[in-house]
């Protein structure tokens, strides 16, 4: 197969294949499945299963795995092989429906969060249909849910199915309210902006802080960082341009839709965006493009790096989740429409989102919240820490002039009549220019911004897919009661308007004015690290919303807000013990050697003859000699902070000690070693610099 539309999805059971090799019964009962959640019929899964296996081994695959997403953030998957033992001692290749719809990995070793004891290992996965099965390797990997036996989520799967279903039903309430009668199903649709940074293998593999955490501990500003905005959209380099070829080889086989690929602000940073779709599909797929860009990476002598802050001092990487709403007769419902009608359907959508982030800031602060990401928002390179809304002038002042029933002063100079007259168009153009925004509308979608590059995109259209569905369920209870639609829809946007438009921010978010703005004058939350964030998953509010919508339940948030604590106190307590080591391992024997070979030299100086200057060695044996006792001190200062951590025995008491002790620890220690390195003959350090790493393909 050579063309791109030959290869495009050849490693997935799409439904070009379910056509060509189920019966005609068996696919039309998948795809009531599929479409409308409707159970398998254990007969038809039989079939179903039997015709991906043959598939699958035509295709080289032996083994089969139920891949899931627990809360580790990354993928799960368990390989089993088609193999069973046939009578004749031979072996036959099997797969059942089953085995299709169910499975039971051990995961006693799973994030549960106290939701599953240990010794109730068992957890089960179930199919997802929803996402197309495909095969990575010699496997055929299924999409599941993963669940305990009591039913609870045990990853991000399943809150965002459950998601999806409650905002598809408010969703469907607002347009029968609009006498939209065909449309059947309200999807959210999301197409993720992926970043990340290449370097080149051997350089990375002398560096084990990057081995064991993903992110630089120690580094010296190199002489040429980001400052000439030379790499942004600059041209390719032939061994980048070789790997994203190959990348995107691989996510088009996988019927991944990989459109833009781009160098991003820093050195060797580079961006890949592919087309939207449906919300678990474009999650999925962005699972499976991280761990490919990785594995490519691999082939080509590389190593992507996907964390938040590989580098400091130059732009960290995130995610851009751009959201909007589709419906299955394809109309894009956060689209201005052309008729009086469609607007005031797009003006309610459109409210109900900014209410939606307004009301539930905290929940989509904390979706966004880890150790890593805590090092890049509100650090000038990423939204900061406060959420808002950007709506651009033109779509602000035609609220602006619904909320105060005054004239807006655009093209036509009138009066808006809801459901009268059409919206003025304004251009799409002028609504994508402000790149500081959390969140922001950029023509028929909303961008929000505030995403690590590592994180699984799950969480944060969980909290806004349910966030959303809250709003239209409040407008939906309001309107359907209402006995003139027209008056009532008014009164409510007017009113939305009003409460809501303190969220509403078109400035530089990266401005500290704005900052002082949004939480003293209008009240925004500023959750500036993950310890101050998490604590929203179980704010009294936040939790009734969601247990409403039955996204989550009570006890399946408090495990979560668990999880992502533990999460962030394990994090950096790696990267302090990493710390730790390279600093007595191998930064202070490198400098002492240095020193010692600098005390040489002066010694020997001194024995050719008294009159020989030293004052080189003398000023560098100072300053360095003071530099080692300094970081030496450090060293002991963070170790001992290591060992208080240890005696603390509660997660939302430890990651407060992180945040307010050890951090500041780690960033003193890391202060006097790139001082070091500044002062140090290059031969002696021990491992590859800024320059060395940034500059390395
Ligand atoms: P830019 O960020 O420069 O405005 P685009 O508008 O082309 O770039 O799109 C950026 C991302 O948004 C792409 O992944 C694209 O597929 C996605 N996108 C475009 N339209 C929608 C939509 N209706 N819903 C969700 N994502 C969308
Ligand atoms: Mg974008």
């Amino acid at each position: 197969m050579t063309t791109v539309p030959e290869y495009f999805g050849s490693l997935v059971f799409d439904t070009r294949v379910m056509k060509a090799r189920l019966s005609g019964d068996v696919y039309r009962s998948l795809k009531q499945t599929i479409q409308k959640g409707v159970k398998l019929d254990p007969t038809v899964a039989d079939a179903v299963a039997s015709a991906m296996k043959d598939w699958a081994i035509e295709n080289g695959a032996t083994h089969f795995t139920h891949w899931f997403q627990p809360m580790t953030g990354i993928t799960a998957e368990k390989h089993d092989s088609f193999i069973s033992p046939a009578p004749d001692g031979r072996v036959i290749m099997e797969f059942s429906g089953k085995e299709l719809i169910k499975g039971e990995p051990d995961a006693s070793s799973f994030p549960s969060g106290g939701l599953r004891a240990t010794f109730e290992a068992r957890g089960y996965t179930a199919w997802d249909p929803t996402s197309f099965a495909f095969i990575k390797g010699k496997t055929l990997c299924i999409p599941t849910a993963f669940c305990s036996y009591g039913g609870e989520a045990l990853d991000k799967k399943t809150p965002l199915l459950r998601s999806m279903e409650a905002l598809n039903r408010q969703a469907l309430r607002i347009l029968k309210l609009f006498g939209n009668e065909s449309v059947r199903r309200v999807s959210p649709s999301v197409g993720a902006e992926q970043e990340y940074f290449l370097i080149d293998k051997e350089v990375y593999d002398k560096r084990r802080d990057l081995i064991y955490t993903g992110r630089t501990l120690f580094g010296a500003k190199p002489p040429k960082g980001q400052e000439l905005d030379d790499h942004y959209f600059g041209p390719i380099k032939p061994r980048v341009e070789a790997y994203m070829a190959d990348l995107n080889e691989e996510l088009w086989k996988l019927g991944i839709l990989a459109k833009t690929e781009h160098n991003e602000v820093a050195p060797s940073q580079h961006e890949l965006a592919p087309i939207f779709t449906t919300t678990n599909i474009a999650t999925d797929q962005n699972q499976l493009t991280m761990e490919i860009m990785q594995k490519v990476a691999a082939g080509h002598g590389l190593v992507c790096l996907l964390q938040e802050k590989p580098f400091a001092g130059v732009n960290g990487s995130g995610k851009h989740n751009n959201w909007s709403l589709a419906t299955d007769t394809g109309v894009n419902l956060l689209s201005p429409g052309e008729t009086p009608y469609e607007n005031a359907q797009f003006l309610l959508f459109l409210v109900a989102v900014v209410q939606a982030v307004d009301d539930y800031q905290g929940l989509l602060r904390a979706a966004v919240a880890t150790a890593g990401n805590d090092h890049r928002l509100g650090a000038n390179e990423a939204p900061p820490a406060v959420v808002s809304v950007f709506l651009g002038d033109e779509l602000t002042a035609i609220l602006e002039a619904l909320e105060t029933d005054t004239a807006y002063a655009g093209v036509e100079k009138k009066k808006l009549k809801l459901g009268v007259d059409v919206l003025p168009h304004f251009f799409r153009d002028t609504t994508d220019r402000n790149r500081t925004s959390p969140f922001a509308f950029t023509g028929n979608k909303f961008e929000f911004r505030m995403l690590g590059s590592s994180n699984s995109i799950a969480c944060a259209n969980i909290m806004l897919n349910t966030a959303v569905a809250e709003s239209l369920r409040q407008y939906a209870d309001e309107l359907e009661s209402a006995s003139d639609l027209s008056t009532a829809l008014h009164d409510l946007i007017q009113r939305v308007i009003r409460q809501h438009k303190r969220i509403i921010f078109n400035g530089n978010g990266y401005d500290d004015a704005w900052i002082q703005e949004a939480t003293e004058k209008r009240g925004l939350l500023n959750l500036r690290t993950t310890p101050d964030a998490i604590p929203m998953l179980v704010q009294k509010d936040n939790m009734a919303m969601l247990v409403r919508h039955k996204v989550f339940t009570e006890s399946e948030l408090r495990s979560r807000y668990e999880i992502q604590l533990e999460n962030y106190c394990k994090t950096v307590r790696i990267e302090a013990l990493t710390m730790v080591d390279m600093a007595r391992k191998e930064i202070l024997p490198s400098v002492e050697a240095y020193v010692s070979d600098l005390a040489t030299a002066a010694a020997a100086k001194s024995t050719v003859s008294e009159e020989l200057p030293w004052g080189y060695e003398k000023k560098l044996l100072r300053k360095l000699a003071s530099l080692v006792d300094t970081m030496d001190g450090r060293v002991d200062s963070l170790e001992e902070k290591l060992v208080r951590l240890d005696t603390l025995r509660d997660t939302t008491e430890e990651a407060a000690f992180i945040r307010d002790e050890l951090i500041p620890a780690m960033g003193e220690l890391r202060a006097v070693a790139d001082e070091s390195e500044t002062q140090t003959a290059a031969k002696y350090w021990p491992f590859p610099t800024y320059g060395e790493l940034l500059f390395s393909v």
